[in-house]
């Protein structure tokens, strides 16, 4: 399937040829009032500083209009209710300015129902993600839960289309790697739709990143996938961090920091964990395209400084400085920190 269908959510574009765009879901209900949605925004802004390009939410309720409202309008990134079953819901979504609303067009029920949310996206010229869980699937025959979910998938978007609605994203996740990775490819050779990838439930840190990783690096060397959320149970930081990591990696997202460290082992004397992890969303929030090193002590570290643009090396308290592979200066521990920002923000 080579054909390019673009769709728009907010200010961004997706589809074959597009940047591939990381997503998280915020791990809280809408604020009650507008000055926690003011906090809420700022912390918008800071998820968007390193990576976050979509944010969605949960929308239970009409309660949450006029917060729902507020942020729409405000945010700098597109903003996603999350609907289900209740389609008032997601209609009253829609009037409060939603970028795109995410339904599953199975839970709605009647069919006029999905027809009237679809009607009111085609009049706000916003997008609609029809996302399908292998958990929440129309039972009838297939050669596979993996066919059902792609079959299922190209029927709704007939339907759509029926309306004279385009502007749709699919997603076809499940807690099953092997499943998820073989629903999308099954899609993916159908429908130039474009995708929006994830494997639901995947558990904490390190399983949900392993199997995220496995799932998704597949698909998008494969070529299939336009937008992506690891889902984490844990922090929405660590989601957004492993999203873009992830598409760093496959050379999918070129500026950035890439950052080599040490793992430690007994020979460290200067704490590498706690260095990193103080300075690690201030790196995540710089776009220069530079390989920065952290690194433990004087066996390996100062031959991993030389490969890197920038790196600092520290034995005990003396923390030693590279720029370009060249010892440019001794710092403190204290000042390890401000002197690495600032060797990167000197970096060309
Ligand atoms: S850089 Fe030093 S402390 Fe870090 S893993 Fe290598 S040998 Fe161990």
């Amino acid at each position: 399937m080579n054909d390019v269908h673009l769709v728009h959510i907010g200010n961004l574009t997706i589809g074959k040829g597009k940047p591939i765009l990381v997503q998280t879901m915020y791990d809280e209900a809408l604020p009650v009032d507008m000055k926690m949605a003011e906090a809420l925004l700022i912390r918008i802004g800071k998820l968007n500083t390193i990576g976050c390009d979509i944010i969605r939410f949960s929308y239970p309720s009409k309660d949450d209009h006029e917060v729902f409202k507020y942020l729409a309008k405000a945010s700098p990134i597109p903003i996603v209710a999350d609907i289900h079953f209740d389609h008032t819901l997601a209609l009253d979504a829609i009037e409060a300015g939603a970028h795109k609303i995410r339904i599953n067009p199975g839970n709605i029920g009647a069919r006029w129902k999905v027809d009237e949310v679809v009607r009111a996206a085609k009049d706000r010229d916003i997008a609609i993600r029809i996302g399908l869980n292998s958990g929440s699937l129309p039972r009838r025959e297939a050669a596979s839960p993996a066919h059902l979910m792609k079959d299922t998938a190209l029927e709704y978007l007939d339907w759509f289309e029926r309306l004279g609605f385009t502007n749709t994203v699919v997603s076809l996740k499940g807690s099953d790697t092997d499943l998820t990775i073989e629903a999308n490819r099954l899609f993916a050779k159908e429908s130039s739709y474009p995708i929006h990838l994830g494997v639901t439930e995947a558990g904490s840190v390190i399983s949900a990143v392993t199997r995220s990783t496995w799932a998704l690096g597949t698909l998008l060397s494969e070529g299939i996938g336009n937008t992506l959320r690891i889902s984490i149970t844990g922090e929405i930081e660590t989601e957004i961090q492993a999203g873009v990591e992830l598409l760093r990696t496959l050379g999918l997202k070129k500026k950035g920091i890439r950052v080599v460290s040490c793992p430690r082992c007994g020979r460290h004397t200067f704490d590498t964990i706690g260095f990193l992890s103080s300075v690690e969303e201030e790196l995540l929030a710089i776009e220069k395209d530079l390989t920065v090193a952290i690194m433990g002590c004087q066996v390996n570290g100062p031959g991993e400084a030389k490969e890197a643009d920038v790196a600092i090396t520290g034995i005990g308290n003396a923390i030693f400085l590279y720029e370009k592979g060249v010892l440019s200066r001794k710092v403190t521990a204290q000042d390890a920190k401000e002197a690495l920002l600032e060797a990167i923000r000197n970096a060309e």
